[in-house]
């Protein structure tokens, strides 16, 4: 076997590991992907080794600056894990914290987000982290009971960096709580061997999920999250198993 294939098989392998907890990244991913994911359903739509290597490039990316940390005198520990139990769920919460570190006496949580093109342009031009990044940071504040936690987004192509900073309040507290609900639904599904709703709407021609299509001039754009989605197959069979253009389940031509 050629090297290289080798060592994307040994990508691929440690992409097929069974679940056995919530994960942070995961608490505003579609309930039915997730679903989908517990139940141990091979991918429709595996990951390609491309996005792999991708995925690999970022986390390298953020492996360089515990160490420009250290530099700056900060105390730092990377890729701290963190395990949470509530009575809400059954299953625990299991994450990893990118970095952790000592500020005035006391450990605040940093995520690092590296990306490019597009995706730092529109960091750049709203002022705002994305949603799920924000979640994402929720989690672990109150998972880990951190005072403070930071996204910092650094642009792969342009090295634009900037960073947002939250403290644990009474709207994170509340976010929380509704993220922990989140799992609490998943779990609730499971329980009950039921599917859950799409969260999520993809638009679909002649049998073939896509970004988008026209139809008497008006333009229908499925969500990015099916488009992404390695479930999407399974989750829209029954409408893939159609010619035509749908929106969703919706019939448009
Ligand atoms: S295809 Fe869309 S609706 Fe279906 S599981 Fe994936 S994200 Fe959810």
């Amino acid at each position: 076997m050629d090297i290289l294939d080798r060592i994307e098989q040994a990508m691929m392998a440690e992409e097929r590991r069974e679940k056995t907890a919530h994960f942070p990244s995961e608490c505003t991913a579609c309930i039915r992907q997730v679903w989908y994911k517990w139940q141990g359903n091979a991918a429709s739509d595996p990951i390609e080794p491309a996005s792999l290597w991708r995925m690999g490039i970022g986390n390298a990316i953020h492996s360089i600056l515990p160490e420009y940390m250290k530099a700056a005198g900060f105390a730092v520990e990377e890729e701290k894990s963190i395990l949470f139990e509530h009575p809400r769920l059954t299953k625990p919460i299991s994450g990893r914290m990118d970095i952790i570190f000592k500020e005035n006496g006391s450990w605040e949580v940093l995520e690092v987000k590296s990306t490019y093109g597009r995706g730092i342009r529109s960091i750049r031009e709203s002022g705002a982290p994305r949603q799920e990044h924000y979640d994402q940071l929720v989690m672990y504040i109150h998972m880990g009971d951190f005072k403070r936690g930071h996204i910092l987004y650094l642009g792969r192509d342009d090295a634009y960096r900037t960073m947002f900073h939250f403290g644990k309040s009474e709207e994170t507290a509340h976010r929380f709580n509704n993220l922990l609900n989140r799992f609490a639904m998943i779990e609730h599904y499971l329980k009950e061997e039921k599917v859950p709703p799409r969260e999520f709407t993809a638009t679909i021609r002649d049998g073939e999920i896509v970004p988008k299509f026209q139809h008497n001039r008006q333009e229908y754009k499925g969500e990015w999250q099916c488009n992404y989605c390695r479930h999407a197959k399974h989750c829209w069979a029954n409408v893939l198993a159609q010619m035509g253009k749908f929106m969703g389940e919706e019939r448009i031509a």
